[in-house]
């Protein structure tokens, strides 16, 4: 498998602020890549690191196994779609496109049959003539990944592209992306906050938390087997059990229990479950395919467990009632802090 980004213990400070502490991060050649955290994490300037829009104070950053760590961005076989589009307004969208190839002075007839291609590989064919300031969000989008798509470069940086778009829109173009990244086999490295984002499209997720990467792993593995309490609180909804609560269970370290695998009992439940813990409703949480009942036991961390709506049985649980909840030790993921 060929490298298509290397970075080498990655530090950058702004002044005071660590944005960035030894990231080291291998991404292949044609993978989807995300790097996923919360706001300030240190995503963007990840991105701009391995763009060459920023420098970094330590390490090095490979592309294509060529050390570029001093070289500027436009000598870098890369480009970047930034969240706010960047298109020129005033110019039409054939010409917004077409930016490159007349900077790069590719023949007239070469880069009317380019645009041409890429305005059907991202519907817009018939929108060429418009201004930016004519289209919907979702079409200048597809305006800003057609242009950073005309070059044909072997990796597409992307700072969350879709965050400006509402959700139907966002899950729609989604699945475009996803499908542009296949046809064209170019590497992504695609910023998000948004976990479910990530996990539905990548091929791997780096996790950030505060300037560090918390773990690299496949979405599957991400959820399912968080290696750090943080991961695990991120990713999804879980309850955790910190190290001295997990302890009066005899377990020597922190762990967390996805809702999916608590099951919720009357106080008279025999069941042969390896925990039972004695618990109160304290909400019902209405979420259309299915309830988020939230419950407080003698524990630290409130407990989710999930109810599905659509089952003609359904108990209807009551605030303040007690209940027993029971999961098995083989469902619970150990945690480092
Ligand atoms: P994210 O993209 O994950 O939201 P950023 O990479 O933008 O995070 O920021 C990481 C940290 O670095 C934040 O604390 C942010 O305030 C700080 N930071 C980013 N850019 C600058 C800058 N140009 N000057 C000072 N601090 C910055
Ligand atoms: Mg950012």
């Amino acid at each position: 498998m060929t490298n298509a980004i290397e970075l080498l213990g990655i530090s950058k400070s702004y002044g005071s602020v660590q944005a960035l502490n030894n990231i080291h991060l291998t991404i292949n050649d044609g993978e989807f890549f995300s790097l996923l955290g919360p706001s300030g994490s240190g995503k963007t300037t990840c991105l701009k690191i391995i763009a060459g829009f920023e420098g970094s104070q330590e390490g090095h950053v490979k592309l294509f196994n060529e050390d570029v760590t001093l070289v500027p961005p436009y000598k870098r076989d890369l480009n970047t779609v930034f969240q706010d589009y960047a298109l020129f307004p005033h110019m039409s969208v054939r010409s917004n496109i077409g930016y490159s190839l007349r900077i790069k002075k590719v023949n007239l007839e070469e880069q009317n049959k380019r645009i041409d291609e890429i305005l059907e590989t991202v519907k817009l064919i018939g929108y060429d003539l418009r201004k930016p300031s004519e289209l919907s969000g979702g079409q200048r989008q597809r305006v800003a990944l057609a242009r950073s798509l005309i070059n044909k470069p072997k990796v597409l940086l992307l700072d969350e592209p879709l965050g400006a778009l509402d959700l139907k829109l966002r899950e729609q173009m989604q699945i475009e992306l996803k499908n542009l990244q296949r046809k064209f086999n170019i590497t992504f490295i695609y910023v998000t906050h948004d976990q479910q984002e990530a996990l539905s499209m990548s091929d791997r997720i780096a996790v950030f938390n505060n300037g560090r990467v918390e773990q690299i792993d496949t979405p599957h593995n991400i959820y399912n087997k968080p290696k750090t309490s943080f991961v695990a609180d991120f990713i999804g909804i879980t309850t955790i059990f910190p190290k001295e609560d997990a302890s009066q269970f005899n377990i020597t370290k922190s762990f967390s229990i996805r809702p999916e695998f608590i099951s919720i009992q009357s106080s008279s439940s025999s069941s042969s479950k390896d925990f039972k813990i004695k618990a109160k409703v304290t909400d019902i949480q209405y979420q259309g395919s299915f309830n988020k009942i939230i419950f407080e036991s003698s524990f630290r961390n409130s407990l989710s467990v999930f109810q599905n709506t659509n089952n003609n049985e359904n108990i209807s649980y009551k605030i303040d009632q007690e209940y027993i909840l029971e999961f098995d030790k083989k469902d619970i993921t150990l945690l480092d802090d």
